[in-house]
């Protein structure tokens, strides 16, 4: 039977709330206002943000090199000829980059992990970017003598910090951390640029 409060509502309208509201962040209510939003708006305002949101699937890839969202790969960090090629910051998702590039104070490269190791979530190794970052580091041609793990100071981030470090002590590569003094358990993204900046600047070695 179709719920009589959505029968009055003209099916592509309720399509558009409940693909806002699949989206993270959007309640029910703020779901309806972007949908009356968009229908208020002219259609070439609707046509360019429908095309933004193709866009970004169709032309957006990762980066062969450091994983991270790019409009080629590899990417323009990647390519930059002017970056420390020696340290590598490890992150879990793009937007830790751009918070990192914002605070002016790093001027390696990155990899992107796409997650962090999490068995309750079922989420392992194999299901982030570690085996891309082992092939990267264990690549004749590699420069990097140091591993930052970036990881957010909360249960998984350590756990997967730890993973790394292990994963990595053979290869002869410093490990270290970003430097306590973040919020703990809190998200990178939303640290700010001189937090996250000390942090850079006094990271610690991982023991
Ligand atoms: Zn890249």
């Amino acid at each position: 039977m179709p719920d009589p409060a959505r029968s009055s509502v003209a099916s592509p309208i309720t399509r558009l709330i409940e693909a806002f509201h699949r989206l993270p962040g959007i309640g029910p209510k703020s779901a309806q206002r972007l949908a009356y939003h968009v229908l208020r708006s002219s259609e070439e305002e609707a046509r360019s943000l429908a095309e933004a949101l193709l866009d970004v699937k169709e032309r957006v890839v990762l980066c062969e090199r450091c994983q991270n969202v790019a409009e080629h790969s590899p990417c323009g960090v990647c390519s930059d000829s002017s970056r420390d090629r020696t340290v590598l910051c490890v992150v879990e998702e793009p937007l830790d980059v751009l918070a990192i590039e914002r605070t002016d104070g790093f001027r390696g490269l990155f990899h992107v992990l796409h997650g962090v190791i999490s068995p309750a979530d079922g989420i392992g190794p194999e299901e982030i970017k570690i085996a891309e970052l082992l092939a990267r580091l264990r690549d004749s041609d590699t420069e990097v003598a140091e591993v930052i793990v970036a990881t957010n100071p909360n249960l998984e981030g350590e756990a997967t910090a730890m993973y790394l470090a292990r994963l990595l002590g053979p290869l002869e590569i410093r490990v270290t951390r970003l430097a306590r003094g973040l919020p703990a358990g809190a998200d990178l993204e939303y640290a700010d640029d001189l937090t996250l900046g000390r942090a850079i600047e006094f990271r610690q070695d991982v023991s």
